[in-house]
């Protein structure tokens, strides 16, 4: 989409509309502080060389460093990352947590791409941002098609740059160089305890839902794991090369296994091929797209069964999609409280890196659950005392309200 950012900070403007918010102070969060693109030449496997383009988006550091994570895919370009370094700033503000928002990006497909490539890209990358990133600037992490082995590259490059071991200038780290227990299923357990929470409110009994899944990475597939070891049913799960379907309920770690060997989820023996665009159109109770952005549109609206869309995804639900959405009473959890998960753990993680200390997995999955908690009832009530079933403009009232004192307390 070509003007995502425009259509996302739209959403401010509604709420500077309910709160009364000056011009000026919004002015702020209309545009990020920093907007950096980087040239990266890497040493293709052939030798030749290649040249990609980095970016790194710095939205707001009011609250704290900015903090966001580094997508490597083929559809990556500077309004793409403005609009999700935006939305980090929201959802660091919503689940209260000292950061401000940021993320970064190549636009690469991993796929064409060797393993030592993909390290020389990375390398290339933290090399061309290294000014600009730092345990209390800036913290990349994970995010679509990046994955801890990436960010212990980035670590290793930093800490050679810098000539000290850094652990927390990234999150998402491997367990053994100073990641956190517990970081890589974060975000699925955090929208885990979110739904479970949204449907107790709702009086609606878990052996009455059933869940389709679009998206089979690590944060699609985990959600899918938890929900179903957890009593949920999954009818239906997709990936990239299209989705699978089975009223009955799905044999996880069959598809999984199935998913190792023929590396996609297609064609699993007890159940219906179905396309991605199928997928969000199921008569289930509870939709979870957990892949990429604007995949609920005004055109497809209209089209989905679901009575609550839980957004693992950044972004997945259009702007024009959501009026249509509401009238007929789905309730959308939006991405910066669905899928906050990932970057609480990922505040617990830099947490223990600048303390030397690191906690058992009991521990941070408590404290996820307190603080992702924490979030979903002032959204909660705050949607109350609106008088409508707007989760995300409710989200975004506790976010704007909360970057806006910080503003006022610092100055300008
Ligand atoms: N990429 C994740 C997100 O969009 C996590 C970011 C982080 O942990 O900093 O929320």
């Amino acid at each position: 989409m070509a003007h995502q950012f425009k259509a996302a900070i739209n959403q401010l403007n509604k709420v500077s509309q309910l709160r009364h918010i000056t011009y000026d102070e919004l002015e702020i969060l209309r545009r990020p502080d920093r907007v950096i693109e980087v040239s990266l030449p890497v040493i293709m496997d052939n030798g030749k060389i290649k040249v990609f383009t980095g970016y790194r988006v710095q939205y707001n550091n009011t609250r704290g460093p900015y903090k966001g994570g580094l997508r490597f895919h083929p559809q990556v370009n500077l309004d793409e990352v403005k609009t999700l370094a935006f939305w980090m700033a929201i959802k660091c503000a919503v689940a209260d947590i000292p950061y401000g928002g940021g993320k970064g990006g190549i636009a690469v497909d991993v796929k064409t791409l060797s393993l030592s490539e993909l390290e020389r890209l990375t390398r290339a990358y933290t090399r061309g941002f290294a000014d600009f990133i730092g345990p209390n600037i800036d913290i990349p992490a994970p995010d679509v098609y990046t994955n801890p082995q990436i960010m212990a590259w980035l670590m290793d490059e930093y800490s050679h740059i810098k000539g000290e071991n850094t652990p927390a200038v990234v999150t998402g780290k491997p367990v053994e160089i100073g990641g956190s227990l517990g970081r890589e299923t974060a975000t699925s357990l955090g929208g885990f305890y979110v739904l479970e929470q949204v449907l107790a409110k709702l009086k609606i009994a878990k052996h009455k839902v059933s869940l389709a899944v679009q998206g089979f990475g690590n944060v699609g597939m985990n959600f899918a794991l938890i929900a179903q070891a957890a009593g949920f049913q999954i009818v239906a799960v997709s990936d990239s090369g299209g989705g699978l379907y089975n009223e009955k309920g799905l044999d996880l770690k069959a598809v999984l296994a199935h998913k190792q060997k023929t590396s996609c989820v297609k064609n699993f023996k007890s159940a219906k091929n179905i396309s991605n665009e199928k997928l969000l159109e199921l008569p289930v109770e509870v939709l979870v797209p957990a892949a990429l952005e604007n995949v609920i549109d005004e055109n497809n609206a209209s089209r989905v069964k679901a009575k609550i869309i839980l957004e693992l995804a950044n972004g997945p639900t259009a702007g024009g999609a959501e009026d249509k959405l509401s009238k007929k009473g789905v309730l959308v959890i939006p991405d910066v409280l669905a899928n906050a998960g990932g970057v609480i753990v990922s505040y617990f993680e830099w947490v223990q890196n600048l303390r030397h200390f690191y906690w058992d997995q009991a521990k941070v999955e408590d404290r996820l659950k307190r603080q992702i908690m924490n979030a979903l009832e002032k959204v909660w009530q705050t949607m109350e005392a609106q008088g409508n079933n707007n989760m995300r403009e409710a989200a975004y009232i506790v976010a704007v309200e909360r970057l806006v004192k910080a503003l006022r307390i610092r100055g300008i």
